[in-house]
């Protein structure tokens, strides 16, 4: 048993578990959040990237949701700029579309009004040739006008090492690679330790603790059953599978994100990422193992056919996609008919026996699930007299790591990072956004790496902006643990490169083989798992 007793251990550091701890952290618990894998592996680092209200729920009436999602863009655009950057989108409307250019503009005044008009711009309706010329690769056959509307774009995988990063400076004990095996409870059934194996060294740990949070996303039913835990009448969750493609932007050219209603009336989008062009997302029931989730052949047409619709010249095909993600949705159980109607909201369960499990939810109103939790973690620990009272969430204010220093917390700020970049280190305009963008005010530490080795800055694709100084960051100062925490979550080569990273992968794993104090075998044995990710993430090809 640990000697350190804990007020709250976290099981899960994906987004929702990352908030959880940095919020409990903020408010002075003791606090230890642990995941079986690497932080943000789970569906946290497979999701569209966008911080939004989402339009589409204002069609189904959620405009609680709606209001929850544009009030945390508000904040999360404060709290982490560099990280959560507003970027227009386009929505075509055709002749004959269910919803015409006036109903679509109604709808887009209430998105704005709902969001107390706390947008970057109002939104706009163009016509004619103004509209056709927005986006030249759009079909403009029957076009009847575009509306123009701002939503944010973030970094997922990012938002959740942010989250870890600064509940670590605030003293939680953060373990990745770390599963939770088992719950050690009193005579009265409450929980009072967690048992938690190491998955790098096979050693096992109790940890001592007043109450547990369950935050296992998709994984949520069958870890409450491995734990026997009861929560609720049958499962509790309705997991439904998303995949994402890559294409060359080439391929598909979009300078704005493009929301595309499609035949079988869902929204799906067309993601601008500079080189790249991102096309997701599909909604299917999936009842499979969360880590093993991938894209079929099946999705990859779906998603390439969609697209043609509305980019009829770029005629795509699986054999045009770099890459793809899937991920599982931790939807709330429902019976709705279509995967798309069941709701995005979340659900929190308290068993005074100290667990509590949260399910459902939004990477967008993460931080507001997290203030629930440990508000009513609060409750427990103070009907247990383990405290009096729990100090007030702060998490509204405090800005992320990457924006803690930042003059004024703004877009404006991170982009006065990027020329400081620029002109100490004499890197191009664009590596200097990206790794402002990325780090933000820790841009300047990354690139000071390369003060006595000026080769830190050379690039790791010719094509990208990522340079090698990242790497010895990640390893040093971002928890990174393996090759693929490397070049799938901290540097996503995986996303974006044309080989993925695969000529990379071997000084990757050198760097961090010297950081780590890794064997020969060890450094195999981690290039060699990275080479199995990414053969599932192209199984979709093995059908063609
Ligand atoms: P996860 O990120 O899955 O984290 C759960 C963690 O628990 C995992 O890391 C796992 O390893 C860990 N774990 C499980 N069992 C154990 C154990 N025994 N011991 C230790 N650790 C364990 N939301 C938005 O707001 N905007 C979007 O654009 C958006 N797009 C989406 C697109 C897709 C395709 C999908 C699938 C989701 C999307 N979402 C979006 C929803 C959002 O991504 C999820 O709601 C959110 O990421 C869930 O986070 P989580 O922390 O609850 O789960």
């Amino acid at each position: 048993m640990s000697s350190e007793r804990f007020d709250i251990v976290v099981c899960g550091g994906g987004i929702t578990g990352a908030g959880i701890a940095r919020d409990a952290a903020l408010r002075g618990l003791r606090v230890a959040v642990l995941d079986q894998h690497d932080f943000g592996s789970g569906t946290s680092s497979k999701s569209s990237k966008l911080i939004h209200g989402g339009l589409r729920y204002l069609e189904q009436g959620n405009l609680r949701l709606v209001f929850e999602g544009t009030a945390e863009r508000a904040v999360q655009m404060k709290v982490a700029p560099h990280l959560v950057r507003p970027i227009p989108f386009l929505v075509p409307v055709y002749q004959g579309q269910r919803l015409g250019v006036r109903t679509m503009d109604a709808g887009l005044w209430l998105y704005d009004a709902l969001a107390l008009f706390r947008v970057p711009r109002i939104h706009r309706t163009y016509r004619g040739s103004r509209a056709r010329d927005l986006e030249p690769a759009l079909a403009s056959d029957g076009l009847r006008g575009i509306l123009e509307y701002y939503d944010c774009l973030t970094d997922d995988a990012r938002l959740v090492l942010e989250n870890i990063l600064d509940a670590k400076a605030l003293g939680a004990d953060v373990r990745s690679y770390t599963r939770v095996a088992g719950l050690v409870r009193d005579r009265g059934g409450r929980v009072v330790a967690v048992r938690a194996v190491n998955e790098l060294t096979g050693t096992t740990e109790e940890l001592a603790t007043a109450t547990f949070v369950v935050a296992a996303g998709p994984w949520t039913d069958a870890l409450l059953a491995t734990l026997d835990v009861k929560a609720a009448e049958g499962p509790i969750l309705r997991p439904t599978k998303g995949v994402h493609i890559v294409v060359d932007h080439a391929r598909l050219p979009v300078s704005r994100a493009i929301t595309m209603f499609t035949a079988d009336k869902r929204a799906i989008f067309c993601l601008p990422w500079v080189e790249r062009t991102v096309i997701g997302t599909t909604d299917t029931d999936e009842r499979g193992d969360p880590s093993e989730v991938a894209a079929t052949h099946a999705d990859v047409e779906y998603l390439c056919a969609n697209a043609n619709r509305f980019f009829p010249s770029c005629r795509l095909v699986p054999d045009d996609v770099i890459a793809t993600w899937a991920g599982l949705r931790p939807l709330i159980a429902s019976d709705a008919n279509r995967t798309s109607d069941v709701s995005r909201e979340h659900q929190m369960f308290v068993h005074p026996e100290g667990i509590i499990v949260i399910a459902g939810g939004k990477l967008t109103t993460y931080r507001r699930m997290a203030k629930e939790v440990v508000d009513a973690a609060g409750k427990l620990l103070v009907a247990g007299n383990h405290h009096r009272a729990i100090a007030p969430c702060r998490t509204r204010k405090r800005p992320l790591p990457g924006a803690q220093g930042l003059p004024d917390e703004n877009g404006h700020a991170v982009d006065h990072v990027a020329r400081a970049v620029e002109q100490t280190a004499g890197v191009p305009a664009r590596v200097a956004t990206h790794l402002a963008q990325t780090y933000g005010q820790r841009a300047l530490a990354v690139v000071a790496r390369a003060a006595a080795d000026a080769t830190l800055l050379h690039r790791m694709d010719p094509e990208l902006p990522y340079v090698w100084s990242e790497v010895h960051h990640a390893v040093e100062e971002e928890l990174a643990r393996t090759v693929e925490d490397v070049l799938v979550r901290r540097i996503p080569l995986c996303l974006r490169s044309r080989d993925q990273g695969l000529g990379v992968a071997a000084r990757i794993g050198d760097i961090l083989g010297a950081a780590l104090g890794w064997s020969a075998a060890e450094k195999s044995r981690s290039v060699d798992s990275y080479r199995a990710y990414l053969e599932r993430t192209r199984q979709f090809r093995a059908a063609s």
